[in-house]
């Protein structure tokens, strides 16, 4: 008699256990996380601050449902973007800051861990989400990077929207770039999502610095510098100061760290973040890996950014503390 109790408690167990090995199989992890530039954000009122938590937000919300909705992590980060390209808070896009010459140049890129292909575009001034452009580049062209006039030419050709560089007017851009030569316009925005068929990508959209001279690019639209996604791995995208991410090829340098010395996703973003620290630079790095751990890291007072996963509630936050 207490040998078949014991008996179907343990049958009871073992088929408890198979449902729950068969159930974590079915669910495969995605999920978001952006970024909406790294620096001091000091003396933020509490306007402010939700000003920022509601681009985000609506940035998280929108990536968010095309994954939950078996979307890929490609049209994840493009949406996202696309949002944050549109709203004048942030450096991308609309808001984007002036150069020495009073010009506003974007950059952007973006790019698929599972094809390893990669899209950008630099020194563009009519393209109102330079993100979409260069998508098209990945997706329709042979090559991975336009520039200036001839990636407009190509906007143009393939009916990507184009405005009057007034679209981009903003007055208080202008008094950045008149007033204060170093003031540096946070708010370069970057997204990397992994969805559910395990592919990730990222993407990263700019203005560039205030006051950078004409003809200047930085790390944004430079695959490996600031933006990387590789299936198996990690989807990365930074901000901050882009010579030395350039110099230091940051957002590659997180994925093949973990690929190389087999670190995880957050000891490859500290090791990272701290070469950064070493060398000067100010920024920071977003980033998703292939089981759907986020890292979100920087030497700055803050960063904004918020994430989103199957595991993770919406979060959004801007300092260390938070
Ligand atoms: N990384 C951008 C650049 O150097 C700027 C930023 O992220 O704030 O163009």
């Amino acid at each position: 008699m207490e040998r078949s109790i014991i008996k179907i408690i343990l049958i009871t167990l073992f088929s408890l256990m198979v449902g729950v090995i068969e159930s974590n199989e079915e669910v495969n992890n995605f999920g978001i996380v952006i970024h909406g530039g790294a620096g001091s954000f000091s003396g933020l009122d509490e306007k402010a601050i939700n000003s920022y938590e509601a681009g985000i937000n609506e940035a998280l919300s929108a990536g968010f449902k095309i994954l939950r909705e078996g979307g890929t992590s490609l049209d994840a980060v493009t949406t996202a973007i696309v949002i944050l390209e549109d709203l004048p808070l942030f450096n991308a896009g609309k808001g984007s800051v002036y150069t020495e010459m009073e010009t506003q140049e974007m950059d952007s890129s973006i790019m698929d861990g599972e094809s390893g292909k990669g899209g950008a575009v630099a020194g563009v001034s009519k393209v109102k989400n330079p993100v979409l452009l260069a998508r098209m580049v990945m997706d329709k062209t042979e090559h991975v990077m336009l520039i200036g006039s001839g990636a407009e030419k190509f906007a143009e050709e393939i009916g990507i929207e184009l405005v009057d560089p007034s679209y981009f007017y903003s007055e208080k851009n202008l008094k950045r770039v008149r007033k204060s030569k170093t003031d540096e316009k946070l708010g370069t925005v970057g997204a990397a999502a992994l969805d559910q068929s395990g592919n990730l990508a990222a993407a990263t959209s700019t203005g560039g610095r205030t006051n950078k001279m004409t003809g200047r690019v930085g790390d944004s639209p430079i695959l490996g510098a600031g933006t990387w996604a590789q299936n198996g791995l990690c989807a990365v995208s930074g901000t901050g100061h882009g010579e030395y991410f350039m110099r230091l090829l940051t957002a590659a340098d997180v994925c093949k760290l973990m690929e190389y010395s087999n670190l995880s996703l957050e000891e490859s973003t500290k090791i990272v973040v701290n070469k950064l620290t070493v060398i000067g630079a100010k920024g920071g790095i977003i980033s998703i890996d292939s089981d759907g751990n986020i890292s979100t890291q920087f030497n700055t007072k803050g960063m904004a950014r918020g994430y989103q996963t199957n595991q993770l509630p919406r979060t959004f936050k801007i300092y260390k503390d938070d």
